[in-house]
């Protein structure tokens, strides 16, 4: 991206052409507009009285034409099909000589007031954006549980992080009569509107199910479905290094991927540090792009990278039998992560 397009684009986001959530926030609009400015190699835009910069108009002379997409969210799946959904959690496809491999990460099943100010500690150490599923009774009702959980949420945003809309009671979707499936949808994200004052607009169904009509629903409400690839069983585990070592495995099988933490189980904190110590470890270096490294971006990077270079793939099956035939190759004498293999996700629409 030029030096112009990226200012433009922070500028827009700035303006709070923010799509990821419903409203825009200007305190994220300019997490974000900073990021993309600090990536473009350009002083920061400062941020007087926690209010968004002041927006300027495009410097005379410049072509309209030469300016990005005024929506900076990446529309990628607009009939939210799961197929398609699971395919662009893949990420995108790796050109001959490209060894960047890009890592965003989720996180499902909270707020948890316990637990999720750990995660929100370890992701700032890391200067990592995530994005935040959430289960919308959790936010309902004065007892003080509710209240603090709230302030949770405020907290989540705060930092700089996206959040989504993950079902009122985490209920399986496809078996629920409809009226249930609409109840399980929107009170939802009126909890979430009233605790963090936006209207998410990701949504992410439990054990990423939903069927045709359900997701027609979710297209008529303009909401993107966000699903992930690596996930590695965290909330069956008290193991952080195994929960560790099982996502690492997958990155590398994989190239990188959407990684699906719960941010209610301690093991999940502990794995979390551990993998992104890893990551920096492992990082991509510009200098070298063809040497494999990885890349912790925020999903909108993530997804923007996918558009950019989509897989060649009709669906996930192909995928992954291109996919264990490059690592057959690469590795005669090592087996693919079984976490990989043993990994079935419903295509159910
Ligand atoms: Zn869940």
């Amino acid at each position: 991206m030029s030096r112009l397009s990226t200012l433009a684009l922070a500028l827009s986001l700035a303006a709070g052409s923010w799509v990821g959530l419903g409203k825009p926030d200007a305190a994220q609009a300019h997490t974000m507009a900073k990021a993309l400015v600090a990536r473009a190699g350009m002083a920061a835009i400062p941020l007087p009285g926690g209010l968004a910069p002041p927006v300027e108009p495009p410097a005379p002379g410049v072509d309209p034409s030469l300016l990005p997409d005024p929506t900076p969210w990446p529309r990628l799946n607009p009939a939210v099909s799961t197929r398609r959904a699971w395919l662009l959690a893949e990420g995108p496809h790796h050109a001959a000589g490209d060894g960047r491999r890009l890592v965003t990460f989720t996180f499902d099943d909270g707020p948890f007031p316990e637990t999720t100010p750990v995660f929100l500690k370890v992701l700032a150490r890391h200067e990592v954006k995530a994005a935040f599923f959430w289960i919308g009774h959790y936010l309902e009702g004065e007892a003080d549980r509710a209240v603090k959980t709230r302030e949770i949420a405020r907290q989540v945003v705060a930092a700089g992080h996206l959040v989504g809309n993950h079902t009122h009671d985490h209920m399986r979707l496809t078996i629920l009569p409809r009226a249930d499936v609409l109840e399980q949808i929107d009170r939802s994200g009126l909890a979430i509107e009233n605790a963090i004052g936006k209207r998410p607009m990701l949504f992410r169904p439990p054990f990423g199910q939903l069927d045709a009509w359900t997701s027609e629903r979710l297209q008529e409400r303009g909401v993107e479905l966000v699903l992930w690839s690596v996930e590695a069983g965290d909330m069956k585990s008290d193991d952080g290094q195994q929960i560790f070592d099982s996502l690492r495995e997958q990155l590398e099988y994989a190239g990188g991927g959407i990684v699906l933490l719960h941010d209610v189980r301690w093991a999940s904190a502990d794995a979390l540090e551990k993998l992104l110590s890893w990551l920096d470890h492992h990082r991509w270096d510009p200098a070298r792009p063809d040497v494999t490294g990885y890349q912790v971006t925020d999903l909108v990077q993530y997804l923007r990278a996918t558009a950019a270079s989509p897989q060649p793939f009709d669906d996930r099956g192909e995928l992954e039998q291109a996919r264990s035939a490059a690592w057959r190759k690469q590795h005669p004498s090592r087996a693919a992560p079984p976490a990989v293999l043993a990994t079935t996700r419903a295509e159910v629409d």
